[in-house]
């Protein structure tokens, strides 16, 4: 939902109520440094509008924001050097999502760093991931 919550620290890091390690800004885009961060450098990357998650986005909004995910992720790739990086986002959260302002996890990794768990992984029955897509690209057009 748009609007600015006053109960979204996110928010409230955009309008300067709380302080935040800046590393970019523009008139929709804000990113600063994680204040828990996985790695060194770990960086989100978020719209100043509050919006919750992809869901809640207007697609142009999504745009703009992985139009400057690029320059923002190659300039933390050489401040702390890292050997290559991962970009995540949460959505709700039994995906893992804690803040409820729409953001993106730059997060730098170096070889054998152990930063992340790796995924686990399932197995689809016969014919089920045939079905699956299917699903899904009934779904596109909803
Ligand atoms: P999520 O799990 O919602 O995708 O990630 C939220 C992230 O926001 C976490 O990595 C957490 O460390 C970070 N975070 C939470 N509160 C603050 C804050 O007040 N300032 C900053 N810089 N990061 C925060
Ligand atoms: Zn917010």
């Amino acid at each position: 939902m748009s609007g600015e919550p006053t109960d979204c620290i996110f928010c409230q890091i955009v309008a300067g109520e709380i302080p935040a390690t800046k590393v970019y800004e523009d008139d929709d885009v804000l990113a600063f440094l994680d204040i828990r961060p996985v790695s060194k450098g770990h960086t989100l990357v978020m719209p100043k509008a509050h919006f919750s998650d992809i869901f809640d986005a207007p697609p142009e909004l999504l745009a703009r924001i992985a139009q400057r995910i690029p320059l923002i992720a190659k300039a933390v790739q050489k401040a702390v050097d890292a050997e290559g990086l991962n970009i995540y986002q949460n959505n709700a959260a039994a995906a893992g999502q804690v803040v409820l302002h729409l953001h993106y996890h730059i997060i730098p990794r170096h070889a054998k760093d152990g930063a992340l768990a790796p995924w686990s992984h399932v197995n689809y029955d016969e014919g089920e991931a045939q079905r699956t897509a299917e699903r899904i690209a009934e779904h596109l057009d909803t």
